[in-house]
């Protein structure tokens, strides 16, 4: 076991990493790229334990078995910093606080690192602040900014990266890595890999989550009785119930396993009060995830609309007559029906339209039932 083992379906960005993490290539400035659930921060995780792991032999470096590896990927080594966001925007504050925290050097390990997640959620001065960090860094700093794509961060900041780009994996690939690494059974990893569109977190829940598979199945049926206004109403506020269901019961799980990991990396007894030292740090860790929820309801609410696209893209398919799999090949003989009904440039428009909605959502503020009322009218 290594930590590159699950970056499944990037070989090339695998071997890029381990050869910097070798000593071969490294720069102080990286930016990950690639599609939601391409696993652009969790290349930079394994990449942050494989430069700081304690094995001597380079060769080795990311075992996946030391401490440093091991509170790299429990997010709870002290000089390596993961940031991202819980509002819609990283702000300024937050940006002055990571360039002081890069100002010092590391304190145990070779490198201070801070990951930002979010990088494309920084308007242009907060990205200026950074930028003089970037530009003359520490020594022994090393700077891992993720985004969608290089478009999403601002040219003098991309410029002084190096890139990474993942790929979205093949499906193949992603139900692969839930029969190997998560026990589940071949057929059912194969249908959640296709319905999650390779996104690896989802397809994992929808896996092992009959529920999850529940409510995106009613997401992607939704078209199918959208007849009306009052319709498209009620259409709107079950997407928002379904999306807020689901950021729930996806944080639920994470919440419980990284209070898991925390308490292990303390050496906290299995039973009995917590010593007072790691109540504090279990108080800290509830903080931030009670700040995290709330913007995952966003993020939930940008996968449903994803998974409602899902339904048109499967239309458009048929209209055109493509020989391309169906993401919904369970709702075929429906979306037959659906296809005959309008022609292409209608599915076309209501695509853009649920765009629109995502836009609206993810990057303003605008109320979310709001921007998914007016999506659902024009999707009648
Ligand atoms: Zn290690």
């Amino acid at each position: 076991m290594s930590v590159w083992d699950d970056l499944q379906g990037q070989p090339a960005v695998v071997a890029q990493l381990r050869q910097a993490s070798e000593g071969d290539g490294l720069t102080h400035a990286w930016l990950f790229t690639g599609p939601p659930g391409s696993g652009r921060s969790n290349a930079a995780k394994a990449f942050a334990a494989a430069l700081n792991c304690d094995q001597d032999d380079v060769s080795r470096r990311g075992c996946d078995e030391c401490a440093a590896c091991l509170t790299i990927l429990g997010e709870t080594h002290s000089d390596v910093a993961f940031v991202r966001t819980e509002k819609v925007t990283i702000t300024i504050a937050q940006a002055r606080e990571l360039v002081s925290t890069a100002g010092n050097r590391p304190a145990s390990a070779r490198w201070r690192i801070i990951v930002v997640e979010d990088a494309d959620r920084m308007a242009e001065r907060t990205t200026n602040v950074l930028l003089k960090a970037i530009e003359e860094p520490t020594p022994r700093t090393i700077w891992m900014l993720c985004a969608p794509s290089p478009a999403d961060v601002l040219v003098t900041i991309r410029s002084r990266c190096r890139a990474v780009a993942l790929r979205l994996p093949p499906a193949a690939d992603v139900a692969a890595l839930l029969v190997k690494r998560d026990g589940v059974d071949p057929a059912v990893a194969e249908r959640a890999a296709r319905a999650a569109q390779s996104h690896v977190g989802i397809a994992r829940r929808l896996a092992r989550d009959p529920e999850a598979r529940e409510r995106r199945l009613e997401t992607v049926r939704f078209p199918l009785g959208l007849r009306g206004v009052t319709a498209a109403v009620l259409m709107a506020e079950k997407l928002v119930k379904i999306a807020t269901a689901e950021a729930n019961s996806s944080n639920d799980e994470r919440d419980a396993a990284e209070k898991a990991a925390l308490l292990a990396t303390l050496g906290a007894p299995e039973s009995g009060t917590l010593p007072p030292a790691m109540r504090g740090q279990l108080k800290q860790l509830e903080d931030d995830q009670k700040r995290r929820a709330k913007r995952s309801v966003t993020d939930s609410l940008d996968r449903t609309l994803t998974d409602l696209l899902s339904f048109y893209r499967d239309v458009l398919i048929i209209q055109m007559g493509n020989a391309v799999e169906l993401v919904n090949v369970e709702l075929r003989s429906e979306l037959v029906e659906f296809a005959r009904q309008s022609p292409a440039e209608t599915t076309l428009a209501r695509m853009d339209a649920i765009n629109k909605a995502r836009q609206r959502i993810t990057t303003s503020n605008v109320a979310p039932l709001l921007a998914i009322e007016s999506m659902a009218a024009s999707l009648i």
